[in-house]
């Protein structure tokens, strides 16, 4: 099976690093399959415009909603043997996680709507959530140009989950975020480098020992960094008091 990816956007290039490394690689090798289209070419006036000033007033423009209408109709029609899941970009939305990213990597079908300058007009939200499964995601509580960055980011974090991706898939099990443990830290050669040594236990050869250290590192880096993924109780023990 593969996970079939469209994305509309006004600059299709910003989408060309998807041909890129290992997302590339899945795509020459048919695991995952991404179209890219130019709102524009859904615009009918000889500017190709796809904004105009909010109603109600304000600063910015506001994405129109008939160019989107047109553009998400015709890709919603491209994969009649699929089922799209709509995915729209924007600060205001769920948090998108690893978790949600394995949920999305079951999907067959992911459209990516990409906004830009204020956002796209609400309307269209409300028709498309009326239609298809529509998410509105967002990377995190930060405010980005358009939706692109965030759609590479989702794609690459998906993408990578589909099964093959991915060459080693026990890489893709011990990471951060897969099971509430952020990852240990990793070495390679050479042993020394500039006055910093490996931790002996990596040469060991004692693999229990290694598993064990492993394990130790990920509760600890979690309990520092980020002690908000510990259950409640575990984050402050071994503190005093
Ligand atoms: N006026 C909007 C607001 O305050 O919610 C922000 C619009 S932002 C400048 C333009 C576009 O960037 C959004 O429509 C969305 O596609 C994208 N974007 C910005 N921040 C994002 C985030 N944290 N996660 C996902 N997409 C984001």
């Amino acid at each position: 099976a593969t996970l079939r990816i469209d994305v509309v956007t006004i600059f299709p290039e910003y989408l060309r690093a998807l041909d890129l490394s290992l997302l590339g690689k899945a795509q020459r090798d048919g695991l995952l399959e991404v179209h890219v289209h130019d709102l524009r070419d859904f615009t009918h006036d000889r500017h190709r415009t796809v904004d105009d000033t909010p109603y109600g007033g304000g600063a910015g423009m506001v994405m129109r909603p008939e160019p989107w209408g047109e553009a998400l109709d015709h890709v919603l029609g491209l994969a009649p043997d699929r089922t799209p899941t709509l995915v729209v970009p924007g600060p205001g939305g769920d948090r998108f996680t690893q978790q949600r990213a394995h949920e999305l990597a079951g999907r067959d079908w992911l459209v990516f709507a990409c906004g830009r300058y204020e956002g796209i007009d609400e309307r269209v939200v409300e028709e498309y959530s009326e239609r298809v499964e529509l998410q509105v995601l967002s990377l995190g509580d930060y405010v980005l140009n358009g939706g692109e960055v965030a759609v590479l980011a989702m794609t690459e974090a998906v993408g990578r989950l589909v099964p093959g991706v991915v060459g080693n898939a026990e890489s893709l099990v011990e990471e951060s975020h897969e099971d509430g443990l952020l990852e240990y830290p990793v070495y390679t050669k050479p042993a020394s480098w500039r006055g910093r040594e490996v931790p002996p236990v990596l040469l060991s050869g004692h693999h229990g020992r290694v598993t064990e250290w492993r394990h130790a590192q990920r509760i600890e880096r979690t309990r520092a960094r980020r002690p908000d993924m510990l259950p409640h109780g575990q984050a402050d023990r071994g503190s005093p008091g």
